[in-house]
């Protein structure tokens, strides 16, 4: 029997309706979030990210701005503009698209950015508060998308086998630290690991994420499991008008057949990663009101 499809279109809807709830709550308080994007460079791809983003914003009733800066920026001018943005009271959330043209370390960037205003969730003090569990930390958005996308779809992960594949910054780590905060037996695969298909097949729940176009097959997956795919690739193909279509890292077709419940490529994490930047925005402006609040009266 085919799996269920988990609608990512759908579970963002939702997601960005609840922010736009609590962004409405903070604006009646006095109090606009607002997420301003840095975009160093013309990568054709993170420009329509950027863009979307800030529509996503603006739809959310936040402030959505991006800043655009010439791929020959010097690192310590972009510095110098995080550290600006980091003062700026009407700036709740900062984010600088990834990735910087080569002479600048993506690492200080990330660094530089107040911990409090970092709604990526790429900065070590909120990788260490997600880790430990301290509920102040953000969560980098695709994996805290997955767990939303899970929830939503009834998915209790609690006691079961969940694989990783991938070991990434930005999404297989931080997925495990998700995880694990919510019960879950976790193995995580990577290039080095060892007879992964057997690995793979031993997964209650499987999430991919290692930007290999169709790489999970039918055969490596065990009958039954929730199989969410976080890869986006693009493949060559002639029969689109666009000459390529694109795919995630599970082979839809074959897995969808085994699976008890599946997410699409595209329309299923893809669409999370932006509700769950707005929904870290609105809980920074949120903590830095209450933080704010609390210095008021002590
Ligand atoms: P990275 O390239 O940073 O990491 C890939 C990981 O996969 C690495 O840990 C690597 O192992 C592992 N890997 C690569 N090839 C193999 C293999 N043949 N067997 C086992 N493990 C392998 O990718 P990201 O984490 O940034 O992204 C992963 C995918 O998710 C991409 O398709 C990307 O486009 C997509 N993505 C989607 C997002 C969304 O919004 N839906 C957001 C972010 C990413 P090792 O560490 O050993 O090298």
């Amino acid at each position: 029997m085919p799996a269920e499809l988990i609608d990512g279109v759908a579970v963002a809807k939702l997601v960005r309706a609840d922010v736009a709830r609590d962004t409405d709550a903070l604006v009646r308080g006095g109090v606009t979030p607002g997420l301003t994007v840095v975009l160093v460079g013309e990568d054709p791809a993170s420009a329509v990210y950027v863009r979307s983003k800030e529509k996503a914003c603006v739809e959310a009733g936040m402030k959505g701005e991006t800043i655009r800066l010439p791929a020959d920026t010097p690192q310590a001018e972009l510095l110098a503009l995080i550290d600006r943005l980091n003062a700026d009271a009407t700036v709740h959330g900062i984010l600088v698209q990834m990735p910087v043209p080569k002479h600048i370390d993506p690492q200080a960037v990330i660094l530089r950015i107040a911990p409090e205003k970092d709604v990526d969730g790429f900065h070590p003090v909120n990788v260490g508060r997600v880790w430990i569990g301290e509920k102040s930390g953000f969560a980098p958005c695709t994996p805290a998308g997955v767990m939303v996308l899970l929830e939503r779809a009834g998915v209790d992960v609690s006691g079961k086998n969940v694989v990783v594949l991938g070991r990434s910054n930005i999404v297989g780590k931080p997925m495990v630290s998700l995880l694990v905060a919510a019960s879950a037996t976790v193995t995580v695969c990577h290039s080095k690991t060892r007879d992964l298909p057997s690995v793979v097949r031993g997964a209650d729940i499987l999430i991919a994420a290692i930007g290999k176009p169709e790489f999970v097959t039918a055969d490596m997956v065990k009958p039954g499991a929730v199989v969410i795919d976080v890869g986006i690739n693009r493949v060559d193909d002639a029969t689109q008008a666009k000459g390529y279509r694109l795919c995630g890292d599970v082979h839809f077709a074959s897995v969808s057949q085994v699976a008890s419940k599946i997410t699409p490529v595209p329309g299923g994490v893809g669409p999370m990663t932006i509700a769950m930047l707005l929904k870290n925005t609105v809980r920074a402006a949120a903590q830095e009101l209450a933080a704010g609040q609390a210095a008021g009266t002590a």
